[in-house]
């Protein structure tokens, strides 16, 4: 299978500049090393009817194209099963039934790293499972080996993060997001992540389970978040930051583009000049502020 990049946005609404901006990345990290670049839509959870054909227009409209169909987690159920079985034919799995709130007032486990989950149920008896099992459906943990794990990032270089025993399906059925990232970058052939930052904490959890699944760790480049004026996360409440509102003032998609480049350091027009020139030691480090683009024109 030739390498792949790849986006993998969750359909839970219009994207804004700053998705935009992690998927042109993306794209760029993925052509300027002649990968292909695969387009997944991550609607295990929180899926709005309507929002993937708004968000795959939206990619289309700025010049992010992708190789080949959509590929969507809900189609790939047996695929997940089939890895958590495996995982649970090596013993490297068990049923937890705690609650959020159990999970939050358990004192934490000794030399336990912060946010790990305490291990409450990772030694129940047989019968205690049983019994258990009537008061409340049980949620699928991995047994970690391992208490914290190190990755390298392309901009972050070495980094070092918590694995603890996370949940790879919950108790709703719902397969775990830190499992289907890992199945699917393995069956679509990536070997290239480029995402925002924010996921950075999660990625040793990622990695320690794809190796042990016998599954490549890809290569990882985190990019930097957009920010609102006030330094925050940008969202959809911060005024036009998605296409629809920047064409609602005026602006079309391309004038979008060429200021998600512009804050890059990359050239304007069609994305293929902006490869062309592309240097992943060159990239902005810090977050960007998302300045606005100014209200309609005259
Ligand atoms: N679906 C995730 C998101 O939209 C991205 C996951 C990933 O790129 O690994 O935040």
């Amino acid at each position: 299978m030739t390498s792949a990049g790849r986006f993998a946005p969750s359909p839970s609404g219009e994207l804004h500049v700053g998705n935009l901006r992690t998927a042109i990345l993306a794209w760029l990290f993925a052509r300027s090393t002649g990968r292909r670049f695969l387009m997944r839509v991550e609607d295990l959870d929180r899926a709005r009817a309507g929002a993937e054909a708004e968000q795959l227009r939206d990619l289309a409209a700025i010049g992010v194209t992708w190789d080949g169909g959509v590929v969507r987690q809900t189609d790939r159920g047996p695929l997940y099963a089939e890895a958590i079985s495996r995982l649970s034919a090596a013993g490297l799995t068990y049923e937890c039934f705690c609650t959020r709130r159990e999970i939050q007032e358990a004192p934490s486990a000794p030399h336990a790293p912060q946010g790990a989950y305490p291990g409450t149920c990772r030694d129940l008896s047989a019968a205690e499972r049983e019994a258990k099992r009537t008061v409340r459906p049980a949620a699928v943990r991995l047994r970690s080996a391992v208490t914290e794990a190190s990755v390298q990032d392309v901009l972050h270089g070495s980094y070092t993060g918590v694995v603890d025993d996370f949940v790879l399906r919950r108790n709703d059925g719902v397969t775990a997001y830190n499992l289907a990232v890992v199945i699917d970058d393995s069956a679509q052939g990536i070997d290239q992540v480029v995402r925002g930052d924010d996921l950075l904490p999660s990625t040793p959890r990622q990695a320690y389970l794809a190796s042990l699944l016998n599954m490549p760790v890809p290569e990882y480049a985190h990019v930097p978040l957009v920010l609102n004026a006030d330094g925050a996360r940008l969202a959809k409440r911060d005024g036009a930051v998605t296409l629809a509102d920047l064409a609602a003032v005026g602006h079309s998609a391309m004038e979008v583009r060429d200021a998600l480049l512009a804050s890059l350091g990359l050239p304007g027009g069609p994305l293929e000049h902006a490869v062309a020139v592309f240097d992943p030691g060159m990239l902005p480090r810090e977050p960007w502020a998302w300045p606005g683009l100014g209200g309609p024109h005259a």
